[in-house]
């Protein structure tokens, strides 16, 4: 008996749950539920988390959560529970297979089976942003070598254990040399050591453009978190529906397994809505804890119930289907299914199903690593460059001068372009000058000569190597 955390949510959220609950039970899940309350209710009771600490702690003791959608309130500094359960409990991973049901649930794509893997901790998502000038907001993109090598192995291990030949990885390495760069890498790295599976790497603009136009060209695919969220989207969609995707949020001691889907409040109370994302997630659970039998048997119900046309209006379609149900009707004709195996799709089995077991990430051993110069980030607010160059080079030391300008990453000085256009938010690169050094004290002796001559300093960025390697972006056209 595996003891699980429950939360109905919102919307459509507790008759999803109720008809996922009622199925897995039926097909004999050995499963003892703690159920929590998370969502609107606790974020309009004004806590902006939408989780009380008590339903953490009952989370984090069972380790597995199986959570139906929640409505986030608009305005008023809500927290996405979604993203903070993810990132609190470390789940990395963000599992999501998407596969068309072909000829029952209509796709212009028939041949399609993704399971998309997406990093689910960093990137973007890391939430770090900052105001620094007038007109220049940023956010910080933060790359990890072991988020990077943890995902990729995960995306690796998947396509070993469900019999996957190939893992494809989606990136923007020839724009984000370090950061996409780094995931390529350890990609590449990784790839290595699972020679019987085939891999590859796409740049992210024509992968997805392949990917909406041929998607059965691709089996696993892996990519940093932003570029995931936007893509799983898109590779459900175009599979059939996201009403039918279901999500996996796997950690190193705990998971979460959802629907993809919104908590559809328009639909809500009205026993209408498609209870399959959820139950996707719920299976992709039973998988997770070991009860793979019931797992598969779940799994091969619904497929029998999807391909006997019995459908819930929002995959309904005259001529295809045979019957319009609601949530509970649905359920009901999963649970008479319990035991069969689908004639016309593939069955599945799930023999190999269990939690993946990943090595825990060794650090490796510290680079060598020397200050090769600094960015000073200023904020001033005149339009020519050389103007700007003149007042800093009034900065300049006998062993640290100004190398080059540039704004928004485009140099602008020496040599720049009229054309160029300029917001009040520039960075000044200072290196040492030919057989000197740099270091930490002439950093802050720079940034003291630049608050005395009245030179707006928002941020300093240090330039390293790395084992002799520059680890930083040159600007635009040097
Ligand atoms: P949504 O996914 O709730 O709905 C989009 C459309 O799909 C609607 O037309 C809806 O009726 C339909 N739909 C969704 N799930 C369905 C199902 N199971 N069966 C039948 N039809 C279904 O997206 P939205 O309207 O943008 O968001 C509604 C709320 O859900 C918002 O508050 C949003 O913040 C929240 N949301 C929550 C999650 C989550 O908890 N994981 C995810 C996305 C959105």
């Amino acid at each position: 008996m595996k003891r699980i955390t429950v939360a109905k949510g919102d919307g459509i959220g507790p008759e999803i749950m109720d008809a996922t609950l009622s199925i897995i039970k039926a097909a004999g899940a050995q499963i003892e539920i703690d159920e929590v309350e998370v969502g609107e209710k606790v974020y309009l009771a004004g806590n902006t988390a939408g989780i009380a600490k008590e339903s953490w702690d009952i989370i984090r003791k069972n380790k597995i959560f199986l959570k139906a959608p929640i409505t986030t309130p608009q305005g008023g500094g809500y927290k996405s529970l979604n993203v903070t359960t993810r990132k609190f409990l470390g789940l990395y991973a963000n599992i999501r297979p998407c596969v068309s049901l072909h000829p029952f649930v209509k796709t212009k794509h028939p041949e399609m089976d993704i399971v998309i893997v997406r990093e689910n901790e960093e990137d973007l998502y890391a939430g770090i942003e900052h105001q620094q000038t007038d007109e220049v907001v940023q956010c910080l993109k933060l790359i990890s070598r072991p988020g990077c090598e943890k995902i990729v192995r995960y995306a690796f291990e998947y396509a070993k254990q469900y019999g996957r030949k190939k893992v494809t990885c989606f990136t923007k390495d020839n724009i984000m040399k370090q950061t996409d760069g780094l995931f390529h890498q350890v990609f590449d790295e990784i790839a290595k050591e699972y020679p019987t599976i085939e891999n590859e790497h796409w740049i992210i603009d024509i992968g997805a453009a392949k990917m909406a136009d041929t998607p059965e060209v691709f089996d696993v695919i892996v990519m940093p978190n932003l570029y995931g969220d936007v893509l799983s989207d898109v590779a459900a969609q175009i599979a059939g529906s996201v009403g039918l995707a279901g999500s996996a949020n796997i950690g190193e001691e705990c998971a979460m397994f959802e629907a993809i889907h919104g908590s559809a409040p328009r639909r809500a109370g009205q026993n209408l809505a498609n209870p399959s994302g959820l139950l996707q997630g719920a299976i992709q659970m039973l998988n997770h804890i070991g009860q793979t039998e019931v797992a598969e048997k779940v799994q091969n119900a619904w497929l029998k119930t999807i391909e006997d046309g019995i459908h819930t209006y929002d995959i309904f379609k005259e001529g295809i289907s045979k019957q319009k149900v609601g949530t509970k009707e649905f359920a009901e004709a999963v649970i008479g299914n319990l035991g069969q195996k689908p004639s016309q799709f593939k069955a599945v089995s799930y023999a190999n199903g269990a939690a993946l077991n990943l090595p825990k990430y060794q650090r490796k051993a510290p680079k060598l690593k020397e200050l090769l110069g600094v960015d000073l980030f200023v904020h001033w607010t005149g339009s020519s460059a050389d103007e700007l160059a003149e007042k800093v080079q009034q900065i300049n030391t006998s062993e640290v001068q100004i190398s080059m300008i540039t704004n928004r990453g485009i140099k602008v000085w020496p040599d720049g372009f009229s054309e160029t256009f300029c917001t009040d938010h520039w960075r000044c690169r200072f290196k040492p000058l030919e057989g000197k050094s740099l270091d930490k004290q002439q950093i802050i002796h720079l940034l003291g000569a630049a608050h005395e001559k009245g030179i707006d300093v928002v941020k300093t960025e240090n330039l390293y190597a790395f084992d002799g390697k520059p680890a930083f972006s040159l600007g635009q056209g040097q």
